[in-house]
Parts: C-alpha cells; sequence; structure tokens
C-alpha cells in the first residue's frame, strides 16, 4: 500500500468516527476512493495524555474585555457579545517547554497580538441555558488571536468582512488542551503577555464581560455546537504590534506557559 492510500484510508476512519449531521463528508467505506485531496484533520494534544482533541470548528468573541473595547472605538456597556471565526487549520500548536517560531504573515504592516483563554467544548447542544453552559465545556487552552490590525480597520472602515485581518494561516496559536476534570473552571485568575520579556498585555478573566457560560449559552442561539468547537474567549486591553525577532510569552493563572518568536 502506498503512502496516499495509507493517509487516504486513516482519515477515512476518522471521518466515520468524528462525522456530525450537517457536515457534507463521504462516511461510508465504499465512498473511501471518490475522495479526492483527503485532509487529515486539526488536532490538539491533550497534556499529560497520548489523547488528541480534534477541532471541528474555531469561533472567537469580539471586545470582551471593557478597557479593550474602549481602545478599539466601542462602548462596552451597549454591545451584546459578537462572534467570528477562523479556518480550523488556522492552527499553530505551542507544546510545554518549547519555543515555537510564528511566520510573520503577508500583506499587514502592523501584526497584533492578542493572548486569549480558550474554551474546548465536549458536547452537542443549541439553546444552551447559561446554568448548564459549562457542562459543555471539556477543557481549556491558552490562545493568541493573532490579527492584521492594519487590514481589520480598513476593511471595517469600509464596512467589508474582515476576515483577512482575522482569518489566515497560524493566526489561531494555542497551547495543548488541558481537560476541565483537571482545572475546574477558569472565571478569575491572571492572565498576561509578555514581548522581549516586556508585560504588554495584563488582566483578570473575572474582567470578561461575557464569562466562558455566557458565551457557550450566547453562541448557541446562533449555532448549533458540537465537540471539537473551540472559542477563542477575548483579549484584555494592551493589543499591540509584533516585528521579527520578538518572542512573545503568554501566561493564564492553571495553563502552562506559552512562547512564540515571530519569524
Ligand atoms: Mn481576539
Amino acid at each position: 500500500m502506498d503512502k496516499t492510500r495509507r493517509s487516504l484510508l486513516g482519515t477515512t476512519a476518522a471521518m466515520g468516527a468524528g462525522a456530525v449531521a450537517g457536515c457534507v463528508m463521504p462516511t461510508v467505506a465504499q465512498d473511501r476512493d471518490r475522495v479526492l485531496f483527503a485532509q487529515v484533520g486539526t488536532f490538539i494534544p491533550v497534556v499529560g495524555t497520548d489523547q488528541k482533541f480534534q477541532v471541528r470548528r474555531i469561533y472567537c468573541v469580539g471586545r470582551n474585555y471593557a478597557a479593550h473595547s474602549r481602545e478599539m472605538g466601542s462602548d462596552p456597556t451597549r454591545e451584546p457579545p459578537f462572534f467570528f471565526q477562523k479556518p480550523t487549520d488556522a492552527i499553530q500548536l505551542v507544546p510545554q517547554g518549547a519555543t515555537i517560531d510564528h511566520p510573520y504573515p503577508p500583506v499587514t504592516k502592523n501584526y497584533h497580538y492578542e493572548i486569549e483563554l480558550v474554551a474546548a467544548l465536549g458536547k452537542r447542544g443549541k439553546n444552551i441555558p447559561v446554568e448548564q453552559a459549562l457542562d459543555y465545556v471539556w477543557g481549556y487552552a491558552l490562545g493568541l488571536d493573532m490579527t492584521r490590525r492594519d487590514l481589520q480597520r480598513a476593511m471595517g472602515d469600509e464596512k467589508k468582512p474582515w476576515e483577512v485581518g482575522k482569518s489566515f494561516d497560524n493566526s489561531a496559536v494555542i497551547s495543548h488542551l488541558h481537560p476541565a476534570t483537571r482545572t475546574g473552571h477558569f472565571t478569575k485568575g491572571a492572565i498576561w503577555l509578555k514581548v522581549n520579556g516586556q508585560t504588554k498585555q495584563s488582566s483578570t478573566l473575572d474582567k470578561m464581560i461575557w464569562s466562558v457560560a455566557e458565551q457557550v449559552s450566547n453562541l448557541s442561539r446562533y449555532y448549533e455546537l458540537f465537540p471539537g468547537d473551540i472559542i477563542y474567549s477575548g483579549t484584555p486591553e494592551n493589543v499591540g504590534p509584533v516585528v521579527r525577532g520578538d518572542v512573545m510569552e503568554g501566561h493564564a493563572d492553571g495553563l502552562y506557559d506559552i512562547r512564540v518568536k515571530v519569524v
């Protein structure tokens, strides 16, 4: 069996196991030879195990800390939560103890960090009440919602979708996943980001306008949520630029720190 065929069979088996309603995926054995350019999917390893969490969708919450909302030119008291997505294959993993090379993306001249808590879902649901929402959260990770700020702003100014500012290769930097059974749920604790050893962002999770439970509940009004969905929960104030050579260090109490070098 050649390499192409082997990976195709592996992928088809994974699709069968993970298939969900609403996705057009071949799930029956006789279809496997008809899949062209089959993809292997995106996985986040689970800390301390050999398990991997398969990512279905990446959702992000916008302007979820009051001070960040103000620095982006909004009034945080009037805004309900809003969401956007990144493509699933935008994930770039940062293993514990490693410093990964993160490629500076094309076109931008103002490339920004946004340190964020990420919630990973393990249960299917829609119209989820806030009181039950944390039952749907399987685990947590620390992430960077990397942003081509100049493109995001330019598109926004022209009332065009800000897709190119937010959704691009490697824009969803993330640690490995920590099961909530071990960490508990995150409602407080410090979150910070340093660049070249200097603190740039520093806040606490209790300053989120919409808690993780409220994010899950609200998002589930718009989309049916599935195991494998992850939610970047928004960044605190003092977002700013990085250039090639900069080293970003991210932290949230209870998760391991991430280190990322822009190259
Ligand atoms: Mn963000």
